[in-house]
């Protein structure tokens, strides 16, 4: 078994590194963090430099991990224009993917994916926004809420109720585009967010939203499979999130420790400063094999949900390890650095797309139900 990439595809990390290097300035990263600002040039340019192609998917994860390991909220905010593309890209119509998917693709249109809602998240089958039929058209009313590119985005795909449960909760669930200039829709930009601030996240109101019904995506009552096939695309992204912050965290390790041993500092080198590296490197590796691994089978059109959330955990938790043992390494120097914001984004892999107890919970239950004792 070869674990090298092909020659191909170690210049495409090399041209995302260079981009990244040059376009995710230190300067930029500090004030849209502190501005609370997307950078929707910065995500552009990436498309005009052919960084963000949704034809060469292992090209996509590179992107992600190689500008998380630069900045994190620059790097996922560059990366994340077409979060929820895969819910049309697998179940939708050929006018739905002409519409909607081409202008994404291209950067063109900016889209996200709303299930969440104030009541909460790691339920899925519980959520409320309806969606009533009334001739052609759907009508949604409620609420949404932590939903990535919210404010800017130009349509949401949206979990929504389109029948009664009938006794089985995540029974008529069905998946909708909303135009996010429909009457009613309103957005409201959440700020004040401990990490990946540079990400645009807002509550969404829907009140009496009309869309017409061509904008149901795949068979109506058959939401919650999409939104659960989505995730297990979905995560794998995210586990190239957390292995690129890990990677940078202890690329910042290691500046410190050059720079500090050149300046004579003897515990930048002392053996529990050894200890404490070794353990952040090994966390590191792990990830990227887990996560390579399972973007290995996806990529292969063969996902496994037990390697992708073990994938997801494992590179969620090392990019929070990896942070925060930078932060004790290089004291100081670390904190007054952008090591701050690794320590801040980092903690949004445990939470989005699945939290680590979620995670866990879909591990088992794979587990148990492969065993044939469930
Ligand atoms: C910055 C940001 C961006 C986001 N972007 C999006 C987006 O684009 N689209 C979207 O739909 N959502 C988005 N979210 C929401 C995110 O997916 C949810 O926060 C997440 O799913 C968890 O839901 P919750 O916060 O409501 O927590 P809850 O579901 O209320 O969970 C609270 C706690 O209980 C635990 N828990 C819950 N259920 C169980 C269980 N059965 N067993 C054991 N423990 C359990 C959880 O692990 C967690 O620790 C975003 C959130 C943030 C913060």
């Amino acid at each position: 078994m070869d674990f090298d990439f092909p020659e191909e595809l170690a210049e495409t990390r090399k041209k995302i590194r260079e981009f990244g290097l040059r376009e995710l300035t230190p300067e930029l990263a500090e004030k849209y963090d502190r501005e609370e600002k997307y950078p929707n040039e910065i995500r552009k340019k990436a498309f005009e430099a052919g960084i963000i192609n949704y034809e060469n998917p292992w090209g996509m994860l590179m992107a992600i991990e190689e500008l998380c390991r630069i900045d994190p909220g620059l790097g996922i905010s560059a990366t994340v224009s077409l979060f929820g593309e895969e819910v049309i890209m697998l179940f939708g119509t050929e006018e739905q993917k002409q519409k909607y998917l081409t202008r994404v693709n291209s950067g063109e249109l900016i889209m996200g994916l709303a299930v969440t809602e104030p009541g909460g998240g790691s339920d899925v089958a519980g959520i409320k926004t309806t969606a009533t039929r009334s001739g052609d058209k759907f009508i949604i009313n409620g609420a949404k809420m932590f939903i990535t590119n919210g404010q800017i985005a130009d349509f949401i795909v949206m979990l929504v109720r389109t029948s009664p449960p009938n006794g089985k909760r995540h029974h008529g669930l069905s998946t909708v585009i909303v135009d996010t200039k429909a009457k009613g829709f309103t957005a409201n930009k959440l700020e004040g967010k401990l990490g990946v601030r540079a990400t645009n996240t807002a509550e969404l109101v829907l009140n009496n939203v009309e869309i017409p019904v061509e904008n149901l995506v795949g068979p109506e009552g058959k939401g919650f499979y999409h939104i659960m096939t989505f995730f297990n695309i979905s995560r794998v992204y995210v586990a190239a999130q957390g292995l690129g912050i890990a990677q940078g965290a202890l690329d910042r390790m290691l500046q410190y420790i050059k720079k500090a041993s050149a300046l004579g500092i003897a515990e930048a080198n002392s053996e529990s400063s050894q200890f404490i590296l070794a353990e952040v490197a090994a966390k590191v590796e792990a990830a990227r094999l887990l996560t390579y691994k399972a973007a290995s089978f996806l990529f292969q059109f063969k996902p496994d949900p037990i390697i992708t959330s073990i994938a997801k955990w494992h590179a969620a938790e090392a990019a929070v390890f990896a942070a925060e043992k930078a932060m004790e390494l290089t004291g100081t120097t670390g904190i007054t650095s952008d090591l701050e914001r690794f320590y801040r984004d980092a903690k949004i892999l445990e939470i989005w797309e699945g939290t680590s107890e979620v995670e866990k919970l879909i591990i088992a239950r794979m587990l148990t139900k492969e065993d044939g004792t469930q």
